[in-house]
């Protein structure tokens, strides 16, 4: 049922409105009421508002307003008019009307026309509702095909790597594959003619490049463990303290000179949940890059704190430094300082701790001077404190 808004000041033509629509609408037809009762009556929901001229004059602004406020859906308005008043009516006040309909009032006529007008308003309606659902699947699509575009950019990206990646492997197992092919070429070729010591050198030259690829391998593979989320989540309850310590002698042990790294642990506790395996890859590095780079001389220090819901680690050493201008790229793969080209590397492990600080939702800082020694510092989240088992 369609509700029609009656704005009439003529009491006979408003109750003859009322009595030939009121069987098949709901009619609002005040009576007596002031201007701002009125004004708010317009704001009230109603299909259609049948008016005359002394009404529309008197509220052309709240009636134009309400119109306005509809749209796009069309709220239609009649204006009930004397043949005289349409001889003299101005255009420009019928702005807000869509249809006439004279006086003396044809019951007939008066139907027809609000038939006419509500089902304008009501094809609108529709109209609009179908443009919504319109709109809405116009914007689905526009998203589907954002995410297509984007998965498309982000294959076009990864294949890139890819193909950087194995150019820049193969790159980098070439040269000690070619020590290692020269090396025992001379000792097949010339082996008889070389001292034992001479020999023995090439021996070390295969060996030390075997070990090269060796780690290269390990580091490669690790790296693409990372970059595909494949690294075993061993989310676990460790007291972290003595898993560093437990890192600290595994370092020591397979280091070729004796070396000392002073632990020291502040916090109020350190049996935690954590991802062992990335934080065993992060410490590692960190701490066989301070081992590598630092003299035997010099003891490296290694401090952990847990406070706060993040476990800090700190790992100081007093050794050849990183000049300022690399400091930068030593976290991109194969990337080695100018200081550093003396001494044997691959220039993965910072890549991998950065990817692993990353997976883990932590921060690095890395902090360096050359000849005074180098300090990174990896703060990474701990939830929690582990329940504690006995
Ligand atoms: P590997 O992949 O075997 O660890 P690497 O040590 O050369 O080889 P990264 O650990 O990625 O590779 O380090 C990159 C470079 O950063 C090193 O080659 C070195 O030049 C510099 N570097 C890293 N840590 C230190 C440090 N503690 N002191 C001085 N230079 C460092
Ligand atoms: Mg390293």
């Amino acid at each position: 049922m369609s509700r029609i808004l009656l704005l009439l000041d003529d009491r006979q033509n408003r109750h003859l409105l009322v009595n030939t629509l009121a069987q098949t609408n709901e009619i609002v037809a005040p009576e007596g009421l002031s201007s701002k009762e009125l004004e708010k009556l317009i704001q009230q929901p109603f299909d259609l508002c049948i008016l005359c001229s002394v009404m529309l004059k008197r509220y052309r602004q709240a009636l134009h307003a309400r119109k306005e406020a509809e749209y796009p859906i069309v709220l239609p308005y009649l204006l009930v008019i004397t043949q005289k008043q349409l001889r003299i009516i101005n255009y420009n006040s019928l702005h807000s009307i869509d249809e006439l309909i004279t006086i003396p009032i044809v019951k007939r006529e008066l139907l027809l026309r609000v038939e006419v007008l509500l089902r304008s308003r009501l094809l609108s309606q529709q109209m609009h509702t179908a443009n919504k659902k319109l709109l809405m699947e116009i914007e689905q699509i526009r998203c589907l095909e954002t995410d297509i575009r984007s998965s498309l950019e982000r294959e076009r990206t990864l294949n890139e790597l890819k193909s950087r990646f194995v150019s820049m492997v193969s790159h980098e197992f070439r040269s000690p594959l070619q020590v290692i092919l020269s090396s025992s070429q001379i000792i097949e070729q010339h082996g008889d003619r070389l001292s034992l010591e001479k020999k023995q050198q090439f021996f070390q030259h295969i060996k030390a490049n075997v070990k090269k690829m060796n780690q290269l391998l390990n580091n490669v593979l690790t790296i693409g463990e990372v970059d595909l989320k494949m690294l075993k989540a061993d989310i676990k309850p460790i007291n972290l303290s003595d898993f560093s310590r437990d890192l600290i002698e595994e370092i020591c042990l397979t280091s070729e000179q004796h070396r000392k790294i002073a632990f020291k642990f502040y916090g109020g506790y350190n049996d935690v949940y954590v991802n062992e395996n990335l934080i065993r890859h992060i410490l590692i590095n960190l701490l066989s890059n301070a081992v590598k780079y630092s003299s035997p001389e010099n003891d490296i220090n290694f401090t952990l704190r847990c406070q706060d819901g993040e476990a800090i680690f700190t790992i100081q050493d007093k050794g050849i430094g990183i000049p300022r201008e690399d400091k930068e790229k030593l976290f991109g793969l194969f990337q080695r300082a100018s200081n550093a080209k003396d001494i044997p590397g691959t220039g993965l492990g910072l890549a991998i701790v950065k990817k692993c600080v990353d997976l883990y939702a932590g921060s690095l800082e890395l902090e360096s001077e050359v000849g005074a020694g180098t300090t990174v510092t990896v703060k990474l989240p701990i939830p929690q404190p582990a329940p504690v088992y006995r």
